[in-house]
């Protein structure tokens, strides 16, 4: 019988990391930021307090049950229900991995908290950092990532800097693109000059290609994010749709999660409870079904709503 998790979901299909098993640090969803591009909807609990949000000895019990049932990943990945550095205990966690396996580790962090030290000491036990850039200055910063208020831009590029004179490991920045809201040339140049003098390994290229918290948070054509690829350096990269979203679990699952919202319309969380899948996962098939045009969104009350069918199509 398979097992369940309360912490680890996965291993999902990433763009980036092949079968990435995804730990979740942080309640749904706790975060130092709202970005209105998040694939998990609107933040619940904005914060930069620090704390052991989910008990370090249960998410090592969950890891040490994986292993010991022979699980495969190629990456195992802190990542989830918001930012997973809120964790004062996240840099135990990555160090337990390392001890316990070969598999390596990432750390997806919007990076908000690396102007303090005991954040970069603790994430430098990941062997891959991805942190996150969409802004240019503090008015973007406002506009795009909505922080919490003790949060300044300068400090935290600060941050990022220091990181990566002391981090010996994988480091990729991820410039999320927002149509009309950090896509103007001189605006990306400026995002370019920053991503550039941090010394990432990798530059990625993201948009929304999974519904976004807020409806105008446009994604950018892909052809026109290609042309974008020259200003960066290094050289950046479009991510692109994770080719083993074709394998037959995936292909299960989307078909599924279809036969349910033609039956009745579904916000993501109810689908995530519903099937017992993290609502980072839930969000990928959502983003296929609606990019394939399976689906519609409609919102109410303020949540939104998936159809297919009929409903799907008003
Ligand atoms: S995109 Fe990431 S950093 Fe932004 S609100 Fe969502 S979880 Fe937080």
């Amino acid at each position: 019988m398979k097992r369940e998790y309360r912490h680890l979901f996965g291993p999902v299909p990433s763009r980036r990391l092949g079968r990435s098993l995804g730990i979740d640090l942080t309640p749904f969803k706790t975060c130092t930021l709202d970005c209105i591009f998040c694939q998990l909807g609107h933040t619940t609990h904005k914060t930069l307090n620090r704390k052991e949000y989910v008990p370090v000895a249960d998410v090592e019990a969950e890891l040490e049950a994986w292993i010991k049932d022979g699980g495969k990943a190629d990456y195992i990945t802190l990542s989830g229900s918001g930012e997973p550095t809120l964790h004062d205990r996240f840099g135990d966690i990555l160090q337990f991995i390392r001890d316990q396996t070969t598999i390596p580790t990432a750390l997806l962090s919007n990076g908000t908290l690396f102007w303090r030290p005991e954040v970069r000491e603790a994430a430098k036990r990941a062997n891959l950092v991805k942190l996150s850039l969409s802004a240019w200055d503090q008015t973007s910063f406002d506009h795009i990532n909505r922080p919490h208020p003790d949060l300044k831009f300068q400090q935290i590029m600060d941050g990022y800097r220091a990181f990566r004179n002391e981090f010996q490991g994988k480091l990729w920045i991820e410039v999320f693109l927002v149509w009309g809201s950090n896509t103007v040339p001189r605006d990306l140049e400026k995002i370019a000059a920053l991503a550039e003098a941090m010394g990432p390994d990798e530059i990625h290229l993201n948009t929304a290609v999974r519904p976004p918290a807020e409806e105008y948070a446009f994604a950018m054509p892909r052809r026109k994010m290609e042309e974008l690829t020259e200003l960066f350096r290094p050289v950046a990269t479009v991510i692109a749709e994770f080719s083993s979203d074709k394998s037959s679990d995936a292909a299960a699952n989307e078909d599924t999660i279809l036969a349910m919202l033609k039956r009745r319309p579904c916000t993501a969380q109810q689908i995530s409870e519903v099937f017992g899948m993290h609502l980072n996962e839930v969000s990928k098939y959502i983003g296929k079904l609606l990019r394939n045009g399976k689906i519609g969104r409609h919102d109410r009350d303020g949540e939104s709503y998936y159809a297919a069918g009929e409903a799907g199509r008003n």
